[in-house]
């Protein structure tokens, strides 16, 4: 087999055995295969697709590329949530804690930020002392002993995506169905849960742009789940403007503990009981997600949910009593508001350009393996549908120093934009499958 004959196939819109993706993936992690020759075949698969096979096949075949997490020593059932990545999503922060508090274990390996999106790693990593990096012997006795674990992706698991993730980065591939698919899929059916929840994001702060698409991707992943055996479900959520109000590292952290309190924004809370609500079903708790919806609300209400995110801050390392006193957590020296410049209704928030904007402060990486800072991002006033009057704050930026607030304040207030009219209130849930 050579590689030059399945690009040139790729590339006029044949489909590849299984046989020869295994060929393909095994020569690109053993170095026959060189990386000159994957970016073009990447590119070949983000022009003409994949089939519902090929798209199965090659995530069977990344999943084969390393070992598997075995969960069966933790729990009998073990439930796992994914989002395909948007800004603000601090949704993981609550629905863990929400879940294991009901009685299901969760067991979740999560990622770092990626471009505008953020990453659940790097928000944990603001709280003190909190490990991410968890031995697999560490990993199973906190599901079975806290019934929550978040912790890094190992790079055994499913080796080959990452070394693909880091190729589709930098060659303009990652927006590409089959391979977000079997990106996301093959770390999951790595990680040894039983079930799975998929947040599939769809609109300006998603990878997918369009229901349409984001319906896609839902389906061909809940396909090669349930092929290997898993329950999977999957919520389609709007990220058309940024989840909660706060972006950035430990004022995402801030917004989750708030939620566990019983505040918090309405729309992280309904997200975080639909996703709740489809893991409580699954794992048997509840008929349905609206049955569970109960359940979840009296854990909130009781402060068991509180008090299982501590016992899993704990248990990996971190210093507890910041959930307690969260004004603790790192603080940006300078918050500068940035004003509305006219009177109006909130039309649109352009979620990827505060992301993107958040990057610049240094809440996620210009380049890869950059520092990070947690104290930085932003706090929104307003979301879509609000009444603004001139000179009222949209968004307070949280930086390191005025100026650097200065420097993206153009672009944050570009971000927004205002209508005459009221605006209607967009719907957070778009549907599951
Ligand atoms: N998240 C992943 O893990 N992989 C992708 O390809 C996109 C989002």
């Amino acid at each position: 087999m050579r590689a030059v004959d399945l690009i040139v196939a790729k590339r006029e819109g044949e489909a590849h055995t299984r046989a020869q993706l295994a060929w393909l993936i095994t020569g690109m992690l053993a170095g026959t295969v060189p990386d000159y020759q994957m970016a073009a075949w990447l590119m070949a698969v983000c022009c003409r697709g994949m089939t519902d096979q090929e798209t199965a096949d090659l995530t069977a075949v990344m999943v084969d590329s390393g070992r598997r997490l075995d969960l069966r020593p933790a729990a009998p059932f073990v439930v796992d949530k994914h989002s395909t990545g948007g800004v603000g999503d601090k949704t993981t922060l609550v629905v863990g804690p929400l879940v294991a508090a009901a009685g299901v274990p969760v067991g979740k390996m999560s990622g770092r930020g990626l471009g505008f999106s953020g990453g659940t790693i790097d928000k944990l990593e603001s709280i003190p002392g909190l490990r991410v990096h968890l031995s697999d012997a560490e990993f199973i006795a906190g599901v079975r002993q806290v019934g929550l674990v978040v912790a890094a992706q190992t790079s055994d698991l499913a080796p080959a995506d990452g070394r693909l993730y880091s190729l589709r980065d930098v060659t303009g591939t990652v927006e590409s169905l089959p391979l977000i698919a079997s990106s996301i899929m093959s770390k999951k059916l790595a990680a040894g849960a039983n079930a799975i929840v998929l947040d599939v994001k769809v609109g300006t702060g998603a990878f997918m742009k369009t229901e349409a698409a984001a319906r896609a991707l839902a389906a061909a992943m809940v396909a090669i789940g349930r092929a290997a055996g898993l329950q999977v479900r999957a919520v389609l959520s709007s990220m058309d403007q940024p989840l909660g109000l706060a972006i950035g590292n430990a004022l995402e952290v801030r917004e989750a503990i708030a939620t566990l309190r019983g505040a918090g924004p309405a729309d992280l809370r309904d997200l975080a009981l639909e996703l709740g609500g489809q893991l409580l079903a699954m794992g048997g708790q509840a008929p349905d997600a609206a049955a569970a919806r109960p359940l979840l609300q009296a854990v909130l209400e009781s402060g068991a949910a509180l008090a299982k995110l501590r016992a899993f801050i704990a248990y990996q390392g971190g210093d507890a009593t910041y959930i307690d006193r969260p004004e603790q957590l790192p603080t940006a020296p300078a918050v500068v508001p940035v004003l509305a410049p006219t009177a109006g209704y909130v039309a649109t928030i352009d979620a990827a350009a505060l992301g993107l904007a958040a990057v610049a402060l240094g809440a996620g990486r210009p380049v890869k393996d950059a520092p990070i800072d947690p104290a930085v991002g932003f706090v929104l006033h307003h979301k879509i549908g609000d009444a603004v009057q001139p000179g009222a704050p949209l968004i307070d930026i949280h930086a390191r120093s005025a100026a650097q607030a200065a420097g993206v304040a153009g672009r944050v207030q570009a971000a927004f934009t205002l209508r005459p009219d009221p605006v209607a209130i967009p719907s957070l849930i778009l549907g599951t499958c």
